[in-house]
């Protein structure tokens, strides 16, 4: 499926059609809520997934829509916005043991605590890294499995990976988007 933009199709239409796609493929009904804002976003939360106008709009066909949709309901398939809290806490836990394990001098126990420091924001920077392949591997598969195009839906996180002001809140956490794009590239064998 490419290039299936129809001019005069409201972003709201496109996207109630790629959901639907995508519900039927994926066997579950995850709710995707619609916000009529020019910010880009896309979003995962616990039950469902929010995506804006903005974020449609910057979508070059429903391949890319549909990718980023699927993406999203990887992440809430994964459970990742409970298990990426959980993950933090069981950081922030082991990092408070370091430090109270080893009871030294006082510069002693600020590297330890830099140490620590540095171990949680590694570790979570890692974990989120991990999350992001597994919502890019399941959105590779659900995409396919509900008729679009995987490999050119995945050019959206090249751009994006790339791109300054779009999609702030994934750029913090996902790997580059070449990376991503390439991935997605060998799931489907390509
Ligand atoms: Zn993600």
């Amino acid at each position: 499926m490419s290039d299936n933009i129809q001019t005069g199709n409201e972003p709201e239409a496109r996207l109630t059609a790629v959901v639907d796609k995508l519900q039927q493929a994926s066997g579950q009904k995850i709710e995707v809520a619609y916000v009529d804002i020019e910010q880009p976003l896309a979003a995962a939360a616990s039950d469902g997934v929010l995506i804006t106008r903005g974020f449609i709009e910057c979508t070059r066909n429903d391949d890319e829509l549909a990718f980023t949709v699927a993406h999203e309901f990887g992440h809430v398939e994964h459970n990742d916005t409970e298990r990426r809290s959980v993950a933090k806490k069981e950081i922030l836990e082991r990092a408070a043991e370091i430090c109270e394990n080893h009871r030294g001098g006082a510069i002693k126990n600020l590297l330890l605590l830099g140490g620590a420091l540095a171990v949680v924001y590694l570790s979570d920077k890692k974990v989120n890294r991990d999350r992001e392949r597994e919502a890019d591997d399941r959105a590779a598969e659900l995409a396919t499995k509900a008729g679009f195009d995987a490999v050119k839906g995945a050019e959206i996180v090249r751009r994006t990976g790339n791109h300054r002001t779009v999609l702030e809140q994934l750029k913090a956490s996902h790997p580059a988007g070449y990376e991503r794009a390439a991935n997605v590239r060998n799931k489907v064998n390509r």
